[in-house]
C-alpha cells in the first residue's frame, strides 16, 4: 500500500499545562512544608482543582481533581454520552475522544470483521459519531485501533492526568500519565467540568535495576510482579516504577507493565520521564510534547527522598519469562517450571490457539521480537502447530509491521491478522473448539479469568509475552521451552530458537495506514447544528430523560422495596454480562434492578412482595409496578452499599424506577456520590441497630429535609403495617454542592441550569 508516513500533530491539546500545573505544585508543597514527594503525588496534586485549599494526606484526603482528558470506548461511552447530553453543555470542558473497538468481533479476518460489526453495531456507532461531531470529541472509527493503544500513540504526555472509561487506562503511564480507568459517571464529571474526586492514593514504589536479559520483556516483569501482589495487592494505590532499570526500558514496555497494573487492582501505574519516552513522543509526531516535557523534567520525576507506602526491588537482569494463568492473572510461573506445572496439575499439553497482540502488547517492538520468532521457525522449515492470531492494537502498527514485512512473516506462518480491535481479548472471539472441552490457549493479553476469551469455561487460558507465545505455537505443546527445547524441522533436523530480536521503534517512522482511519483532529471543532443520532424503536439505545427536581418538601409515603441482607455491590445492582448490551438504554437495563440482593426478610434473592396486591414478584417487576401508580420507594440496606465497581447505571436505574432515597448501614463512598449526581438522596442509620427496625412493605416518612444543610441530622418516622410507628434517627454527608445537585434533580440539572444562566 501507499506510503503514508506519520506527520508532526496539532499538540496544543495534548501538551499538558506545565506552568500552571507546577505552579499548582508550589502551593501544594508549601502547605505541605516542602516534603520530597513521589512522581504520583506531584502529578495528582497538581491537578488539584483548588490546591490552596486542601492539605492532601495519602489514603485518607478526598482530593478534587481537574483531568486534562478523557477517552471512552464504545461500549461505556454510550451512557457517557447521553448523561454528557443532559448537561446542556455546548462542547466538553476537556478534549475527549472515543474509540469504537468493544464492539467489532473476531471471526472471518480484519475487512470482513469490521464491515460486519459496522452492521451490526451501525445504531450505537452513529449515534456515538454523531455526538462526537455536536460535542467535539475526536471519534476513532471502528477499525481505527484499540482505545489504550490509540491514546498512547496520540494522546498521553507526562505529567498529564486522564481518564478513561476502561480498566486498562492505565496503560498511558508508560508515557508518564496518571491515566486511571472510571465508570461512565467519572467521565462525564470531566467531560461537564465538575471536580472529579478520588482518595488521595497511597504509593507503592518499585525500583527497578539492571537490565533484562535476551529472553525477558517488560511483560515479563508485571506477569512476575502481578505473582508477588496478587490481584488485590495494589488496591488504593499507584504502583510508582522508579531507579536506573527504568531508563533501559522503552515506552512501550513500559506501558505493558502500566497496562497490566490493573491486574493487581492499583489505581494506576506511572514511570518517569525517560529518553526512550522522548524518542517514542518524536516518532509518533509529537515533538512539541517532548519539548515541553524536556523543560519540566524536574517536575516529571519523584523528588529526592519521596517516602513510599511499599518498596519492592525487582532487577531486571533476573527475571525470567513467566507464564500465568489459567484462570486468574496472579498465577505466576517462571518458564522453567512451567512443565512441571502442567504436568502436576495433569492438564491437556496441547495448545490450541496463541494469540499476540492487544492494547497490552502490540507495540512495534513486541511485534518485531514476535516475527523473530517466527521467521527463525519458518526459515529452519519448522510447521507452526497452533492457530496463530494476531490483533495490531492500532491501525498505525498495522500499516507500519505490514511495511517493514512482520505482517508477511506472521502470515507465511500460517498466522491470520485480525482486526486492530479488542475482538479475542474481550470475548469476541468465533471458535470452533466445543463449548465444555478442556483446551489451553496462550495469549499476549492481560486478563484471563474463566471464559473471558471465547465464553468455555474450560479453556486453560494463559498469558505470557508475545515472542514466547509465537514460539510456542511453533511447538503446540505448553510442555515446550523455548529457551531450552528443541523442535523438529521438516527433514527430522534439530532446531533451537535464539533468542527474540526487534527494534523499540522503526527505523523508517510510523506508518499512519490507510486513509478510511485517518485520525480525527486532536482539536474538532464543535458543530450544534448535529443532530444526535438515537432510533426511538431502538432496544440498545434510549435518550435520557432530565429527573424531575425536588420539590424541597419532606418525603411522604415512601415504600420499603426490599430490605437487603449482606453484600450489596454494583454488580448486584445492575447485573453485567447480557445485561452490557442495553448500557445505552436506561429502561431496558432497569429489568435488571438489584435483581443480585437478597431479601433480608424472606432470605430469597430478587424475590420481594408487592405491597399493593400482596403478591410475590421480582425486585424490578414490583418497582416498576409502584412506578406505574406514582409510588416512591426506598431499599434498605446493610453495610457498604454499593461496593465494588463506579458503574453509574446502579444509581441511575433506582432512580429511574422511583427511588429518591436509599437508607444504608454504609455505603461505598464512589457509590454514595453516584447516588446524589443523579438526585438520590443517600441516608446513613445513625444507631446501627436501627436497621433491624425496618422491613419491606414498611412507609417511611422525613422530618429535617425542609432545612436540609451540611451535616443537619433527618428523622425517618416508620409506619409498619400494623400502624405502628417509630422515628430513627439518619444522618446525610452532603456537602453544600452536593445538596444542590439533590435540589436541582440531578448534578447535571444543576449544570444545565448554569450553562442556561
Ligand atoms: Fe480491554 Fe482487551 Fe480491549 Fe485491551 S484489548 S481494551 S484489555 S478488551
Amino acid at each position: 500500500s501507499q506510503h503514508n508516513p506519520v506527520v508532526e500533530k496539532d499538540c496544543s491539546s495534548i501538551t499538558p499545562p506545565y506552568a500552571k500545573l507546577t505552579k499548582n505544585l508550589d502551593l501544594v508543597k508549601r502547605i505541605l512544608d516542602n516534603r520530597p514527594l513521589t512522581l504520583a503525588e506531584k502529578v495528582v496534586y497538581s491537578h488539584l482543582t483548588n490546591p490552596e485549599e486542601t492539605i492532601p494526606v495519602r489514603g485518607e484526603t478526598y482530593l478534587k481533581l481537574s483531568p486534562d482528558r478523557v477517552a471512552m470506548q464504545d461500549a461505556s461511552a454510550q451512557m457517557a454520552l447521553l448523561q454528557f447530553m443532559l448537561s446542556g453543555m455546548p462542547t466538553t470542558a476537556v478534549p475527549s475522544s472515543i474509540h469504537c473497538d468493544h464492539l467489532i468481533a473476531a471471526n472471518e479476518g480484519a475487512d470482513k470483521d469490521v464491515a460486519e460489526s459496522i452492521i451490526a453495531n451501525k445504531e450505537i456507532f452513529d449515534f456515538l459519531e454523531s455526538g462526537a461531531k455536536k460535542y467535539g470529541v475526536a471519534f476513532w472509527k471502528p477499525g481505527s485501533g484499540i482505545i489504550h493503544q490509540i491514546v498512547l500513540e496520540n494522546y498521553a504526555a507526562p505529567g498529564g492526568l486522564m481518564l478513561g472509561t476502561d480498566s486498562h487506562t492505565p496503560n498511558a503511564g508508560g508515557l508518564g500519565m496518571v491515566a486511571i480507568g472510571v465508570g461512565g459517571a467519572d467521565a462525564v464529571d470531566a467531560m461537564a467540568a465538575i471536580p472529579w474526586e478520588l482518595k488521595a492514593p497511597n504509593v507503592i514504589g518499585v525500583k527497578l535495576t539492571g537490565s533484562l536479559g535476551p529472553w525477558a520483556s517488560p511483560k515479563d516483569v508485571i506477569l512476575k510482579m502481578a505473582g508477588l501482589l496478587t490481584v488485590r495487592g495494589g488496591t488504593g494505590h499507584i504502583i510508582e516504577y522508579f531507579g536506573e532499570g527504568v531508563d533501559t526500558l522503552s515506552c512501550t514496555g513500559m506501558a505493558t507493565m502500566c497496562n497490566m497494573g490493573a491486574e493487581v487492582g492499583a489505581t494506576t501505574s506511572l514511570f518517569p520521564y525517560t529518553t526512550s519516552m522522548r524518542s517514542y513522543l518524536n516518532s509518533t509526531g509529537r515533538r512539541a510534547v517532548s519539548t515541553a516535557a524536556d523543560a519540566n523534567s524536574q517536575f516529571l520525576r519523584a523528588d529526592a527522598g519521596a517516602h513510599y507506602d511499599k518498596i519492592i526491588e525487582i532487577n531486571l537482569s533476573e527475571i525470567e519469562p513467566h507464564i500465568n494463568g489459567p484462570f486468574t492473572p496472579d498465577l505466576s510461573t517462571p518458564l522453567s517450571k512451567f512443565k512441571d506445572f502442567i504436568a502436576e496439575n495433569g492438564w491437556k499439553d496441547d495448545l490450541t490457539s496463541s494469540l499476540i497482540g492487544s492494547c497490552t502488547n502490540s507495540s512495534y517492538q513486541d511485534m518485531s521480537r514476535a516475527a523473530s520468532m517466527a521467521k527463525q521457525a519458518t526459515d529452519a522449515g519448522v510447521d507452526i502447530k497452533s492457530q496463530f492470531l494476531v490483533t495490531p492494537g492500532s491501525e498505525q502498527i498495522r500499516a507500519t509491521i505490514e511495511r517493514d514485512g512482520q505482517q508477511l512473516v506472521f502470515e507465511n506462518a500460517g498466522g491470520q491478522v485480525l482486526a486492530n480491535a479488542c475482538g479475542p481479548c474481550i470475548g469476541q472471539w468465533k471458535r470452533t473448539e466445543k463449548k465444555g472441552e478442556e483446551n489451553a490457549i496462550l495469549t499476549s493479553f492481560n486478563r484471563n479469568f474463566r471464559s473471558r476469551n471465547d465464553g468455555n469455561s474450560q479453556t486453560m487460558n494463559f498469558l505470557a509475552a508475545p515472542e514466547i507465545v509465537t514460539a510456542m505455537a511453533f511447538a503446540g505443546k505448553l510442555s515446550f521451552n523455548p529457551m531450552t527445547d528443541s523442535l523438529k524441522d521438516k527433514n527430522g533436523k534439530e532446531f533451537r530458537f535464539n533468542p527474540p530480536t526487534g527494534d523499540d521503534l522503526p527505523h523508517q517512522g510510523f506508518e499512519a495506514g490507510r486513509a478510511t482511519y485517518e485520525p480525527p483532529s486532536p482539536t474538532p471543532t464543535p458543530d450544534a447544528s448535529v443532530q444526535i443520532s438515537i432510533d426511538p424503536k431502538s432496544n440498545r439505545l434510549q435518550a435520557l430523560d432530565p429527573f424531575q427536581p425536588w420539590n424541597g418538601e419532606e418525603f411522604k409515603d415512601i415504600r420499603v422495596l426490599v430490605k437487603v441482607k449482606g453484600k450489596c455491590t454494583t454488580d448486584h445492582i445492575s447485573a453485567a454480562g447480557p445485561w452490557l448490551k442495553f448500557k445505552g438504554h436506561l429502561q431496558n437495563i432497569a429489568e435488571n434492578t438489584l435483581i443480585g440482593a437478597q431479601n433480608a426478610d424472606n432470605g430469597k434473592v430478587n424475590l420481594v412482595t408487592d405491597v399493593t396486591n400482596n403478591k410475590e414478584d421480582t425486585i424490578p417487576e414490583v418497582a416498576k409496578s409502584y412506578k406505574s401508580q406514582d409510588i416512591e420507594w426506598t431499599v434498605i440496606a446493610d453495610h457498604n452499599y454499593g461496593e465494588g465497581s463506579a458503574r453509574e447505571h446502579a444509581a441511575l436505574q433506582v432512580r429511574y424506577l422511583g427511588s429518591p432515597l436509599i437508607i444504608s448501614r454504609s455505603f461505598a463512598r464512589i457509590h454514595e456520590t453516584n447516588l446524589k449526581k443523579q438526585g438520590v438522596l443517600p441516608l446513613t442509620f445513625k444507631n446501627d441497630s436501627d436497621y433491624e427496625k425496618i422491613n419491606g412493605g414498611d412507609v417511611i416518612e422525613t422530618q429535617g429535609l425542609k432545612n436540609l444543610a451540611p451535616g443537619s441530622p433527618v428523622k425517618l418516622i416508620v409506619t409498619k403495617p400494623d400502624g405502628s410507628k417509630l422515628s430513627i434517627d439518619a444522618v446525610h454527608t452532603l456537602s453544600e454542592d452536593q445538596l444542590q445537585w439533590i435540589r436541582e434533580g440531578s448534578a447535571l440539572n444543576l449544570i444545565k441550569k448554569n450553562v442556561a444562566a
